[in-house]
């Protein structure tokens, strides 16, 4: 059906409003499962009263998820390098090629932060990095097939479609050539690095030298046809409009209509410091937790959406459980990479865990697969963790004075300058 939409204000500036019948019959229809148009999730998101807009969503991830439980995960984001050509304009992780500064984790450097991470309770590890000119296929397939032979017990959810796009350039291969031998190699599943934002004008704005939407789109199919499942990102904020946002939704809901593929959404917001877009539009928590609620509701054919406390804050983390979302992402042993663009917030585990309780749910570990390991019912029971070392950021490039603390590799130990050509 088609709805007739007032440019009215953004939903930023959105607050109560007086009873409206047509998103009240919205709601209504898509707290009760019904499929939703983008052009009606876009009347919600701009014009749905707050309450009632998380109310209806949490009434789908209630049918969803009965239980009650609110999920994490313990992970490890690994950067094994932060040279990249490709230079996206909101990254403040990489360096060019050219660069002093840029740097390469050697294998025996991620081997230990993998076995450092088994330790600390980790089941997934996740390779991020930049798109290093000299990294073709080899490389992944000799870094996957080692830590799976190390460390078979952990998950290798990484990389996205943007290093599939790059590595089939580098080594001359299909995209299902690239994706057939890194899960060969050992890779289970694909991390949503690379989304950012699919809608191809404020794409091409923030990441010019970027494969286009369609074409991250294309890879992920081609994964999830091989039986390569993947999640699913969103970072808003960069200065895209609200139908832009609802139409990144649209893209990725038409593909998990072909696929099935996507396990989880995972909406996030940009950090403005230390790179080119310095200044640009931010979304605010308000914006960012009507974009989850309108996620809950618009995505009928994804299982999970996961609330984000990294960018947007712990207490934003526990509302989205309100929001509709059902799971509250990972520890985080290290993070780098959005750290590195301001992101400040810190957690642990047993903070995790009280998180998720004071916000009325039951805390359960899961691994990548969403399944629970752990169901923490009785606090009583919870794990014991001497000198708090299930934390995020253990080991941090972007958290000073956290990579020398217990477990942390030192990077300027671990890392060596590269002596590259520009690219
Ligand atoms: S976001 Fe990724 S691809 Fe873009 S510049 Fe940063 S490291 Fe490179």
């Amino acid at each position: 059906m088609s709805v007739a939409i007032s440019a009215g204000p953004s939903a930023d500036q959105r607050g109560g409003r007086r009873r409206d019948p047509e998103v009240a019959r919205l709601l209504a229809h898509a707290a009760d499962g019904g499929r939703i148009t983008h052009e009606e999730a876009l009347l919600l998101y701009r014009r749905a009263p707050f309450h009632a807009l998380g109310g209806a969503a949490d009434a789908v991830r209630r049918r969803r998820h009965p239980h009650d439980v609110a999920t994490y995960i313990i992970d490890r984001n690994i950067n094994y390098t932060n040279v990249c050509v490709t230079a996206c304009r909101f990254c403040a992780f990489y360096r060019p090629p050219s660069s002093p500064e840029g740097w390469v984790r050697d294998l025996d450097d991620i081997l230990a932060r993998c076995g450092e991470a088994v330790e600390l309770g980790a089941t997934q590890i996740m390779l991020q990095g930049g798109h290093h000119p000299g990294f073709g296929i080899e490389w992944y397939e000799e870094t996957f097939a080692a830590i799976k032979a190390a460390y078979p017990q952990l998950a290798l959810h990484s990389l996205g479609g943007s290093e599939v796009v790059h590595v089939s350039k580098v080594s001359g291969l299909t995209f299902e050539q690239v994706i057939r031998r890194l899960h060969a190699a050992g890779l289970d599943s694909f991390a949503g690095a690379g989304a950012e934002i699919l809608v191809q004008r404020p794409r091409q704005a923030i990441a010019p030298l970027k494969e286009p939407g369609e074409v991250w789109l294309q890879v992920m199919e081609v994964a999830h046809g091989l039986g390569v499942e993947s999640t699913a990102t969103f970072m808003m904020g960069t200065g895209e409009s609200d139908a832009e946002r609802i139409e990144h939704l649209r893209m990725i809901r038409d593909v998990q209509d072909r696929t099935g593929g996507f396990r989880s959404f995972i909406p996030w917001t940009y950090q403005p410091e230390n790179n080119h877009l310095r200044g640009r539009t931010e979304a605010s928590v308000f914006a960012y937790l009507r974009l989850v609620a309108v996620a809950r509701l618009f995505f009928d054919n994804i299982a999970h959406l996961q609330g984000s406390w990294l960018t947007v804050g712990k207490e934003a983390g526990q509302l989205s459980l309100h929001m509709g979302a059902d799971d509250l992402g990972s520890v985080m042993l290290e993070e780098n990479v959005v750290s590195s663009a301001g992101a400040r917030h810190r957690t642990n585990r047993a903070e995790l865990l009280r998180l998720i309780r004071t916000a009325g749910r039951v805390p359960a570990q899961r691994d990548t697969l969403y399944r629970h390991l752990v169901v923490h019912s009785d606090p009583a029971d919870d794990p014991v963790d001497e000198g708090g070392k299930v934390r995020s950021h253990v080991s941090s490039t972007a958290s000073p004075g956290s990579s020398a603390s217990p477990g942390g590799v030192s990077p300027s130990r671990q890392s060596r300058r590269l002596d590259l050509a520009p690219a």
